[in-house]
């Protein structure tokens, strides 16, 4: 028996019986040959008819913790070597939707150091003050010279004077700075030459906002087993699977003997701890380490796919969670974190509504997994502290 003759068959054992051989439903059998498709031409459109709430402002003012509004002006393998910055939107341009989407206040967190960073401040914080906030970043290009950590520390007391709010660590440590700062060995993260950094925040009172390891596919081969497979696809560079690379559990450990060892500076864990995967694991350092706290930035995707543990999550840690997004002005490539109207309004949705089965990042193809998002309906008095009542604790201002 052909395929052909077997459809037939089952058509006929659903219409009418053994018997009644005329009343077959013809079937094309040009359908049965599956046509290959790429998988980046795949964009299927959900039939399902639920909800659509579009929440264009946030409930409450907003203070978005995590935001891109410059960069270093140069950059080698995947360390920042100069104070000089490059500006991705104006001041202007950022207000306008600032006010469309009630956000308050945005803090850059890549605002550099030395005279870099003074013209960070200049440019936002000083002109439109309350408004924007900016962080420092580590010198890595002084980091062989042998009083690096008492230089390190004293770069910070002048990131103070001139403005910063906070210090800022990329993934730099424990992924790309190495000895001969672009050659030789990893530096650890918890690495001692850096203790007198830590210290002097705890001293200052400047939180450090600090990216440690990545989302855990990104330390899995990039194969048809992996669930960010075109998110790896489209950024080669992303992927830390291999040799040459500690562990995703390696590099979050190393962060926790760091939040241990300086009890007194206040650790913001971007990307929810990098570990939005396991929010049991985010949770259990939460409670060990009173002096951390997370923001949500570029997670919503797996907050949302896992509706029911975010609630949770958020209702048990409403204290110690902020709100970011990793907002970066026309960084179309990464639609996940592109600043404009459509990102706030997803994540504005996520946390106010129960909507169901939408988009987690303003795109055709979601961009880091094939998945879609279900809102989790916050009250009020988490809303508050989320959008802005934490974030404002970490900075010392009030709204
Ligand atoms: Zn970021």
């Amino acid at each position: 028996m052909n395929r052909r003759e077997l459809l037939y068959g089952a058509a006929m054992g659903l219409t009418a019986g053994a018997t009644a051989r005329a009343s077959v439903i013809p079937i094309d059998s040009s359908d049965a040959k599956p046509k290959p498709l790429n998988l980046a031409d795949y964009e299927p459109k959900s039939m399902l008819q639920v909800r659509e709430t579009r929440v264009e402002r946030a409930r409450f003012p907003v203070i978005d913790i995590h935001t891109h509004i410059s960069f270093s002006a140069k950059s080698e393998a995947g360390i920042e070597l100069s104070p000089d910055r490059k500006y991705l939107g104006q001041r202007e341009e950022l207000l306008a939707v600032m006010d469309r989407k009630n956000i308050r206040a945005m803090v850059n967190l890549t605002g550099g150091y030395d005279h870099g960073l003074v013209d960070a401040v200049t440019r936002y914080d000083r002109a439109s003050p309350g408004r924007f906030y900016t962080f420092t970043e580590p010198s890595y290009s002084r980091f062989k010279e042998h009083n690096y950590p008492q230089l390190q520390a004293q770069a910070i007391e002048q990131a103070h004077r001139d403005g910063a709010r906070g210090l800022k660590l990329l993934k730099t440590l424990g992924l790309y700075l190495r000895e001969n700062i672009t050659s030789g060995a990893l530096v650890k993260i918890d690495d001692p030459r850096f203790d007198p950094m830590w210290d002097t925040c705890g001293q200052l009172n400047m939180p450090v906002a600090i990216h440690v390891s990545d989302p855990v596919a990104f330390f899995t081969p990039t194969d048809r087993f992996n669930e960010r497979y075109e998110e790896l696809n489209n950024h080669p560079d992303w992927s830390f699977y291999g040799p040459g690379f500690p562990s995703n559990a390696e590099l979050l450990e190393a962060r926790n003997r760091v939040i241990a060892r300086h009890p007194k500076t206040h650790f913001i864990v971007l990307h929810v701890g990098n570990f939005s995967e396991n929010l049991a694991n985010v949770g259990e350092a939460l409670d060990h380490f009173p002096n951390m706290t997370v923001d949500i930035a570029a997670r919503v995707g797996e907050l949302g796919r896992q509706p029911r543990t975010s609630r949770a999550f958020f209702e048990r840690y409403q204290d110690r969670i902020l709100f970011g997004t990793d907002a970066t002005p026309h960084g179309d490539e990464f639609p996940q974190q592109v600043f404009n109207d459509r990102l706030y309004e997803i994540y504005y949705r996520f946390l106010e509504t129960d909507d169901e089965y939408f988009d987690y990042a303003p795109a055709n193809v979601p961009p880091q997994g094939r998945w879609r998002i279900y809102g989790i309906k916050l009250a009020d008095s988490i809303l508050r502290k989320v959008y802005n009542g934490n974030a404002a604790r970490e900075l010392g201002i009030t709204i």
